[in-house]
């Protein structure tokens, strides 16, 4: 990416459309450039800092002409952090962006026909839809411009700025988890620096508030992790103290000692110091019936839009279109929950996934659901799901695959072309990979209907479930 020598200042253009990131798009002379923070429909003075052979970077001067598009944001970090980025354009218009691009790369990149695509399912809940959000305690305040450091500032708890790796921009008030999550962080902070406990600073590695974790369930429980650089009880057992009697919302308050220079936790040991070392999370059963229960580990993965989780997995069983007798494969299946999701409805769900803490989380729900037709195993799809595998557990009447952004990998796609189950639902958070695998299917299955699903609302994520049909 080369700096522009001198930067480029166009005055009174058009912001055309939304673009990749969350950042919107303006044409320059047939150059395309990505703007963040402005509404397609703005007037903008633009300048232009950054220039790559397809593209360019730049940002809005000033708004001279707002779009209609344009609602006022609610947030007051807005402009900085760096999520919830479309939060300035009105919800309906965020929906039809979304429904778009998956419009545009199923087209563009899978040729796939759209013709049976739905209208995008929107979030009830537009802010405080998150079940869960982790912030960074950092010696280093990022500062605003024009702002500098002086030499008693505590430093911020907050978000990372992005791309840059140890300066945190201070929260006050998050819109996307509902509260106590912005009083829980708020506390911890004003407590810390009340009790001279210094923040962390992962450049040089002093200091001793880490991170703070904090997922609740929407029915009312809450779990809070808090990691420290090292062990010690004098400091953290009365700062955990402070959070069990300021909180009694708080069902699961645990810790993690991080002695090591990055911030990952899954290698670290979790203590439980009140309450009980889990969250339990309930959703709907499709169809009717007691919820399902979900217990989630601190290193568990839940969807964290609960509430369009159930949707989503409700767009997923009606596409699979389930009879009692059939056996159903669920892949890449995390914590197991569509599989529990759908094995009310077949004969048997056997669910893939590789993190094998998470295979323990599924089996362990589906003992606690009531479910004994389940059976979860762990390892890398492209390796376990072989001719073998599926000559012992069944060749599958239905195929559920929820793959990461990446999509799956040519050797699963062919796999699922010889195994020709009757239908396949694909689930994907990224339209560009799944089209691809779409068009690899087509050799053998029909799209059926297309259903975008939008979870996390003001950022350009969206999630598209697929129903495929085996031609006969
Ligand atoms: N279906 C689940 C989770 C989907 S997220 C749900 O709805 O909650 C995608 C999952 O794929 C993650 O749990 C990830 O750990 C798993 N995964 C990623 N790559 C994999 C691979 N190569 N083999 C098996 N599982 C994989």
């Amino acid at each position: 990416m080369s700096r522009l020598k001198k930067e480029l200042i166009v005055s009174d253009v058009e912001v055309n459309d939304a673009g990749a990131e969350g950042n919107a798009i303006v044409r320059v002379d047939g150059m395309v450039v990505f703007v963040p923070y402005v509404v397609p429909g703005d007037i903008i003075d633009l300048k232009i800092y950054k220039k790559k052979k397809n593209y360019a970077e730049g940002i809005a001067l000033a708004v001279k002409q707002p779009s209609p598009l344009r609602v006022k944001e609610t947030c007051q970090h807005f402009g900085v952090c760096g999520g919830c980025k479309w939060q300035t354009m009105q919800y309906d218009a965020q929906l039809k962006y979304k429904q778009q691009q998956v419009r545009d790369n199923l087209e563009r990149l899978g040729h796939i026909d759209t013709s049976r695509m739905q209208n995008i399912c929107g979030s009830d809940n537009i802010f405080y839809y998150r079940n869960k959000l982790e912030f960074t305690f950092s010696s280093k305040r990022w500062l605003q411009s024009g702002e500098t450091r002086r030499d008693d500032d505590p430093g911020a708890v907050g978000f990372h700025v992005p791309a840059v790796f140890d300066k945190v921009l201070p929260i006050e008030h998050c819109a996307l988890q509902p509260e106590p999550s912005n009083r829980i962080r708020t506390s911890l902070r004003d407590y810390a620096i009340a009790h001279n406990i210094p923040f962390y600073d992962i450049r040089n590695h002093t200091g001793y508030l880490r991170n703070v974790v904090i997922r609740n369930t929407s029915t009312g429980e809450w779990m809070v992790i808090v990691i420290v650089a090292d062990d010690r009880p004098d400091v953290l057992t009365p700062m955990m103290e402070h959070l069990k009697n300021e909180f009694p919302e708080i069902t699961s308050l645990l810790y993690i000692i991080n002695t090591k220079f990055n911030d990952s936790y899954t290698d670290l040991d979790v203590v439980t110091y009140s309450g009980q070392g889990f969250i339990t999370e309930q959703m709907p059963r499709y169809g009717g019936g007691s919820p399902l229960h979900f217990k989630i580990n601190p290193k568990s993965f839940y969807q964290t839009n609960s509430a369009q989780a159930y949707k989503l997995y409700s767009f997923v069983a009606e596409f699979a279109d389930l009879k009692p007798t059939d056996t159903v494969y669920d892949l890449y299946t995390g914590t197991g929950t569509i599989a529990q999701f759908l094995a009310g409805m077949c004969h048997k769900v056997v669910g893939v996934e590789y993190v094998e803490e998470a295979i323990i989380d599924a089996r362990e729900n589906a003992h606690i659901n009531g479910f004994d037709n389940c059976t979860f195993y762990a390892g890398d799809m492209a390796k376990v799901l072989n001719d073998d595998f599926v000559s012992q557990n069944g060749s599958p009447d239905v195929v559920i695959t929820d793959p990461p952004r990446a999509g799956m990998h040519e050797k699963v796609v062919e796999q699922l072309l010889t195994i020709g189950a009757r239908r396949i639902v694909y689930v994907s958070c990224n339209p560009a990979t799944q089209a691809r695998d779409l068009a690899l299917l087509s050799q053998r299955y029909n799209i059926g209907r297309i259903q975008p699903v939008d979870m996390f609302p003001h950022t350009q994520h969206v999630e598209n479930v697929v129903e495929l049909t085996l031609r006969s």
